[in-house]
Order: structure tokens, then sequence, then C-alpha cells
């Protein structure tokens, strides 16, 4: 039995998948099962930060596979306060609580928010967040999520969450009641589709937690670990928050999540929240492999580097296909978005091509290579995708 077949029989038919099998990667490349080679410019969904199979992700993994994999949180472990305090050092927050996932990270910092209301809004939960975010699948997170697509199929949603405009501060201010205890935002919207703040906008709602002593709570799950080009997508906007969720690209493709907080904003106490996986040593060891090969090489800088020349062979397509609406991103977190639905058609040709590409919406493709791709991958990402253009154009005419 073939794998597509295996899986219609098998597995639940939530996800679209692409038409590939893929069995090996190396660098920014991945194999299918005939031997065809791909650059892949979506990395596991933002998640292989160093490319496939790093030296530095592979040599800490296996030395932890064969000394300790899992203790529970029962335990002290060395690894997981390596990673803490790595990340302390490197980021504006002062308390780190390992998870498993982006929705857990999410939903933690969401708990601890509500900590907050109790402890000092007086029993404040309501969380405001987005319009066109994404903060994971949980129940919880589907309610924070502003997308009704993701929301109407569990209907009733768990309450306590109330999704605003985007870029909008005037709807936070319209939002905010007594019962408000944070707003949840991500710097940039990642699988909204590529949305960028206007200018100042994080920093009034900056402003506004402060005024009314809300918790300012950002999901860098996606932004965060140098995707935007800084460490931290907020280090671009002048502001900190005071609670952080981190995930997807921390550790290199073994699953991770992270709630960090600053002292003021940490009041979990003892037993307030937990997790059995969540922060064991073989997780944690990837991600100090991966933090420290992304601080001690600047990859931040670089992947702002290679953003700005992506962005522009972007901009150059733009004005040569005219069903092009729209490129935007930020490093290496960056989007085309068409006049109409053909989106999958371009990835599906893009796929033939030997180029992978996220086709995010209906209209509009998402490009998220591994941090460490190079000018080269760029130059041969752009022809590959601008001869796809050509094909889907020949199509449409
Ligand atoms: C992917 C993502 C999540 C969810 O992460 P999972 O690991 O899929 O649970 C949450 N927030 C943002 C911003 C994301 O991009």
């Amino acid at each position: 039995m073939n794998l597509v077949e295996s899986e219609k029989k098998y597995y639940m038919p939530v996800y679209e998948r692409m038409p590939v099998t893929l069995v090996r990667g190396k660098g920014v490349n991945v194999w299918d099962d005939a031997g065809k080679r791909y650059l892949d410019f979506v990395s596991g969904i933002a998640v292989n930060s160093l490319g496939h199979c790093h030296p530095a992700v592979i040599r800490a993994v296996n030395k932890q596979v064969r000394t300790l994999i899992h203790t529970s949180n029962l335990f002290y472990t060395a690894p997981q306060l390596e990673l803490a305090e790595l990340l302390v050092n490197h980021s504006a927050m002062k308390k780190v609580f390992f998870a498993n996932s982006g929705a857990e990270a999410v939903e933690g910092a969401v708990k601890l928010a509500r900590r907050w209301g109790k402890l000092k809004l007086g029993g404040a939960y309501e969380v405001i967040t987005a319009n066109g975010s994404f903060h994971g699948r949980t129940l919880a997170m589907v309610a924070a999520t502003g997308q009704p697509k993701f929301q109407k199929p569990y209907e009733p949603l768990p309450s306590g969450f109330v999704n605003v405009a985007y870029n909008d501060i005037d709807a936070i201010k319209k939002a905010t009641t007594d019962k408000t205890c944070a707003v949840l935002l991500e710097p940039v919207q990642g699988e909204g589709g590529v949305n960028i703040p206007g200018p100042g906008y994080l920093k009034q709602v900056r402003a506004w937690c402060d005024q009314k002593g809300l918790l300012l709570v950002l999901d860098e799950v996606q932004t965060g670990i140098g995707r935007c080009g800084t460490l931290f997508a907020y280090e671009q906007y002048g502001i900190e928050p005071d609670v952080m969720a981190l995930a997807k690209g921390l550790a290199g493709g073994i699953p991770i999540g992270a709630v960090l907080a600053t002292d003021k904003a940490s009041v979990f106490a003892r037993g307030d929240h937990g997790t059995t996986f969540g922060g064991n040593p073989l997780a944690c060891a990837a991600g100090t492999a991966v933090l420290r090969y992304v601080i001690e090489n600047d990859i931040p800088s670089h992947a702002k580097d290679m953003g700005e020349l992506l962005l522009a062979g972007l901009t150059k397509l733009k004005k040569e296909f005219k069903f092009i609406k729209d490129v935007r991103g930020k490093g290496l977190l960056q989007a085309v978005e068409f006049d109409q639905d053909i989106a999958r058609g371009v990835a599906l040709l893009c796929l033939e091509q030997g180029l992978i590409v996220n086709n995010l919406k209906p209209d509009l493709i998402r490009l998220i290579p591994p941090l460490v791709v190079q000018p080269a991958d760029i130059a041969k990402a752009l022809r590959l995708l601008k001869y796809s253009l050509k094909q889907a154009s020949a199509n449409l005419a």
C-alpha cells in the first residue's frame, strides 16, 4: 500500500498535504522517496531554523539521547536550566517555563495572565486578541485565535477572549473593561497572512497596557529566535512584553514551547502550572544547541540580510506579474499575495520545479526558509518561483 492510500485508511483526514513523501533532509534541501531534491522554503513551518539535520543539533541530541532523555519535572536537570538561563540572558524576560508546543506555550501565557488578573486586577480574566491572529489549536487557543474558520467548528468556545481588529489601538481601548487582564498579540501575524503592524501600533498597545495595569503578552512562536531579523521581533518595535511565548524555531525540529515572563509578571506559585514532557533534557539540549548557534553566529542579522534580498526579488516579481497584489514580510517571514485564488496551483508548480513554498491562504503563499539560507539559495528560489509564476500566468490566459 502506498502512503497516500495508507494515510486515507489510517490517519484522520485533517491535512491537505503536498503530493510528496519526504525521506531525508540536509541544510536547506530535502529529498523525496524518488530521490528528487527540493529547496525547502517552508522549513517545517518555521521550525527547522538551522536547516535540516544541522550538525550542532545532531551533536547535542545524540549526546543527550545517550545520556538522559526524560526525567519529569519531579527532578532538577541541567539542560533545562541551561536553556532557561540562555533565554533570560538574551531577552528582556527573567523567568522561563517549558512546554511542548506553541499552543501550549501561549495557553500557559494566558493562564499566567489569569493569575495576574486574580492577584492584581480584582479577578479580571479577559484577554484581548486580534482578528487574523493564530495562537494554536487547543480549545482555548482557538478562542484566542481571531479567525472564524478555526472557531466555528468547535463552538461553544471557552469564554474569556475578545477578538478585535489588528493594528487598531482604538479597538483595544474600546474592548478594555474592568474584566480585562491582558492583551495578547503576535508582533507580526504569521498564519494570518504575514501581517505587519503599522508604525507605532505596538508602542501604543504597550502604553495602554501600562496605563491600565494589563499584561502585554507577545506570541513570538513564529517570529522569535531570529526569524524576523532580530532574536525576538519585539526588539524592532521599541517595546518589551511582560510575557512572551516561544516554540517553533527554538529547538531546530525537536518539539518544545516556552513561556517567558518579567519578574513582575512571573506570578505562578508552586502547583499553579505544570507538564510531564515539557522541558525534558532532550528537547532542552536541542534548544540550547540551536540558541547558542543562533547567538554566536549572529543568525538574526543574517536573516535580516537574506530577508531583504528575498523581498527585493519578490518586489521585482510583483512588477512583472500583474496578478501579484502585494509582497511583504520581515526578515525570513515573507509572503506573496495574489489578486485571485491561485496559491495552491503556484505552490504545486513550484514543487514540480523543486521548490517548496507554503500556500497559506487561497490567495497567498508564504516563504519561511531556514535562517541559514545563502544568497545563492535565495537566487535559486526566486528563479524557480518566477518560472512557476510564468506557468501559472500561462494557465490563466
Ligand atoms: C504555529 C503557531 C502557534 C501554534 O504552535 P503549535 O506548535 O502548532 O501548537 C501559536 N502561535 C503562533 C504565532 C504560531 O505561529
